[in-house]
């Protein structure tokens, strides 16, 4: 009996062991894929005296609309991550803020091109007119993640010094109507202490240097859906999630995405 139950643990550690081994590998592998492309990243002081620049109307109703049913279609197909009303990894389906990887196995870039290619011409034309921060880049700026975001009473992002670490510029554009939900406020922690507000109507872009701080408003009652695009100096990534590997290959599936999730619902049945 005692010598099972000195296998089963020996196993265990072992088991441990080998998994922290390999997200060490891991953290390494993307630290040495970053190292180029961090250099030339705005730094933070420069990036909070940058404006928000909101483009009105960017996508019309109907557009809003088909990325609703896009989403739909893809959902089952993509890489998701949740957060808890407190903030912490939500268990499978269960966050107040979830998050739906639309740019999982390059589904987005193949299914709607055009608007990939808006999306990008955007934020050059924004970038060039108020920012230059994509001028440094010494590698093509492309699409780091495309996130659809639902968010629900008691989501929010709370810290006011949050920002898009590793990416260039972001931009979010409003899926909802202003009378879905109240609160979920979209704010930035200006340089002189204030935090300011902006009007996000159904379909406006809100562009910005990735680096600025932003936050967002507990949401208090309905439903709040954006679409947010990183652009990044980096491959045009097609993982399940919001990569950390500039460059190089990355392995994580939504398979991948689910399983972490599932894993999540039962360590919290334990
Ligand atoms: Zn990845």
């Amino acid at each position: 009996m005692r010598r099972a139950l000195a296998v089963k643990v020996t196993a265990a550690t072992a088991a441990a062991s080998l998994l922290v081994h390999q997200q060490y590998g891991d953290y390494l592998a993307s630290v040495e894929a970053s190292a180029h492309a961090e250099t030339h990243l705005p730094l933070s002081a420069d990036a909070q005296k940058t404006e928000v620049v909101r483009v009105p109307s960017f996508l019309s109703a109907a557009e809003v609309e088909d990325l609703h049913e896009l989403h739909k279609e893809l959902q089952p197909l993509l890489g998701s991550a949740g957060r808890t009303s407190g903030n912490q990894a939500a268990a499978y389906r269960q966050g107040t803020w979830e998050t739906s990887y639309l740019s999982t196995d390059g589904l987005f870039a193949r299914a709607r091109p055009a608007l990939r290619q808006r999306l990008l011409d955007l934020a050059r034309e924004v970038d060039a007119e108020h920012w230059n921060v994509m001028s440094r880049a010494t590698r093509p700026v492309l699409p780091r993640c495309v996130e659809y975001h639902t968010v629900e009473p008691g989501g929010s992002l709370p810290y006011p010094t949050h920002y898009d670490a590793g990416s260039l510029v972001t931009i979010d554009i409003m899926l909802s109507d202003s009378s879905d939900f109240r609160g979920g406020e979209f704010r930035t922690l200006e340089p002189d202490g204030s935090m300011r507000s902006y009007a996000f109507e159904k379909g406006d872009a809100l562009c910005f240097v990735s680096h600025k701080f932003h936050c967002v408003s507990p949401l208090t009652a309905g439903r709040r859906n954006v679409l947010v695009v990183e652009l990044w100096e980096g491959v045009e990534r097609q993982c399940a999630h919001r990569c950390e590997r500039h460059t190089g290959e990355c392995e994580h599936s939504a398979r991948a995405s689910l399983f972490r999730r599932v894993l999540n619902d039962l360590g919290s049945d334990l």
